[in-house]
């Protein structure tokens, strides 16, 4: 029941903010409803029910009638309200969901096409009410209708479709302030600053001044923020800069270069919409190849050359710590006879397990790869002697204490260990460290496996 009391509250409340927007006998200038309706239903497809689509009706009919509509005027105004958003939202229907975050390059292309169908749509019945309100021709009340709802779906669907729910959008707005610096700010006054001097030289070109700008905030934002800016800056050039066209009352020719000016000006945020869009997924893809170059696939630990990368980092960044720094090679037993006698899954398997018992271990600030095969690798800064050696047998003992696949009769591995520090009296590159830790490695080995040898100082 609460789908459709929510859906009846939207319309009615936006309903109300479009009437109040309406001069008198004429179309309302602002009309919300039905891009946020449709944005709805896209972003909650869940509401879009029998019940959901009947509660705009009622949201729709009761706002109109309340504030004194006509029934008749009110029946053509809501049909074409809910067909325009009922052909907008069939279309959606046909897309992947992808597009229903804006989260594909195309997504923003499908978005026009989708509003100029929505916007059509409700138009072909809307322009019976255009000779009714503006005492104008059907033709002239087709293209207002027309340029006012895919104006509207340009500026409001963007911004319900990538807006994060409030719990999303608390942390989004939270972590961005904590990131944000005097360079990170740049885009934004330059855009501002754009949007100042648009407005201050005015003139027929002036609506695409903030372009170069909005761009330049598309490639330095995320996907959300660059909606909210493209949408900042449309609202102010609709609301402070197209009323300058000089108006002529009654006239065709102004009204059709005012709705010329208001679509121009809406679409020139395509551009920068599908720039965050490429950008956001240029990200993403560079981030997942980052982690797949950096990982290892069976065990997600980090593979041998980023290992050694960020132990050296360590090392260097280290210099001022109290205590030492303890470098560990890890080495499963006999690992060829586990994968001869179980098999290789068998042996994947134990390589997981292993990995799993080492990770859950070791404390935050701790570094761990797979050096290769059944071998891994642990550095643990900021730790004594005493302590890297404790934390080595303790490893030891509860690998050498779990059970592998324990479903299908499971079976059990050990490890030998051999470490190395790195303190004040005895420093070293971390290849030197890694060389020694390998020698108490080879010692735990011949003195019989399933030990731990920390070299001596
Ligand atoms: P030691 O106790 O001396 O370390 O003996 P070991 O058998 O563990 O050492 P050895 O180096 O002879 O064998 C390592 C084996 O690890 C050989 C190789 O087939 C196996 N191995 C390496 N990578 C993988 C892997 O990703 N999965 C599985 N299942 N086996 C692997
Ligand atoms: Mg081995
Ligand atoms: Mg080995």
């Amino acid at each position: 029941m609460g789908g459709p009391v929510l859906v009846y509250g939207v319309v009615f409340a936006a309903c109300l903010l479009g009437i109040m927007s309406r001069p008198t006998g004429l179309l309302a200038v602002f009309w919300p409803a039905n891009a946020i309706l449709l944005g709805l239903f896209v972003r909650a497809p869940s509401l879009a029910t029998w019940p959901g689509w009947a509660a705009a009706l009622v949201g729709y009919v009761l706002a109109d009638l309340s504030t004194g509509g006509e029934v008749l005027t009110t029946s053509w105004l809501t049909a074409a309200n809910l067909f325009g958003v009922i052909v907008g939202f069939r279309i959606y229907c046909l897309l992947g969901s992808e597009h229903r975050r804006i989260g594909d390059p195309r997504s923003v292309l499908y978005l026009l096409v989708i509003s100029t169908a929505s916007a059509a749509s409700g138009a072909v019945i809307g322009a019976n009410v255009g000779p009714v309100f503006m005492d104008q021709s059907r033709w002239i009340g087709a293209v207002v209708w027309f340029t006012t709802e895919l104006t509207h779906c340009m500026l409001i669907l963007p911004l319900m479709l990538t807006l994060p729910g409030p719990g999303r959008l608390a942390t989004a707005i939270e972590s961005s302030f904590s990131r944000a610096s005097v360079k990170k700010l740049v885009p934004v006054a330059v855009l501002g600053l754009s949007v100042l001097a648009a407005a201050g030289l005015g003139g027929p070109g002036a609506i695409a001044f903030p372009v170069p700008a909005l761009l330049w905030c598309s490639l330095s934002y995320g996907i959300s923020a660059t909606v909210v800016l493209t949408l900042a800056t449309t609202l102010f050039q609709l609301l402070f800069m197209i009323p300058e066209v000089p108006y002529a009352p009654g006239s065709q020719s102004h009204t059709l270069s005012m709705m010329s000016l208001r679509l121009g000006t809406v679409l020139l945020a395509v551009s920068p919409l599908t720039a965050a869009t490429v950008n956001s997924l240029r990200r993403d893809t560079l981030r997942q190849l980052q982690h797949a170059a950096n990982h290892d696939s069976l065990t997600g630990a980090l593979v041998h050359g980023s290992f050694v990368e960020k132990a050296e980092a360590l090392l260097s960044g280290e210099k001022r710590r109290s205590r030492g720094l303890a470098v560990m090679m890890l080495d499963i037993d006999h690992f060829k006879s586990i994968n001869d006698q179980y098999g290789h899954a068998a042996g994947d398997e134990a390589l997981v397990t292993v990995t799993e018992l080492i990770r859950q271990n070791l404390r935050q600030g701790d570094l761990f790869g797979r050096l290769g095969g059944e071998e891994f690798g642990v550095v643990m800064p900021d730790v004594g002697r005493d302590q890297a050696q404790m934390a080595a047998e303790r490893l030891r003992c509860l690998i050498r204490d779990a059970e592998v696949g324990g479903r299908k009769g499971g079976f059990r591995v050990t490890v030998s260990i051999g470490g190395a520090m790195e303190g004040p009296e005895c420093s070293g590159s971390f290849e030197e460290l890694l060389a020694r830790a390998d020698v108490s490695l080879y010692q735990a080995k011949h003195a019989g496996r399933n030990q731990t040898v920390f070299a001596a100082d």
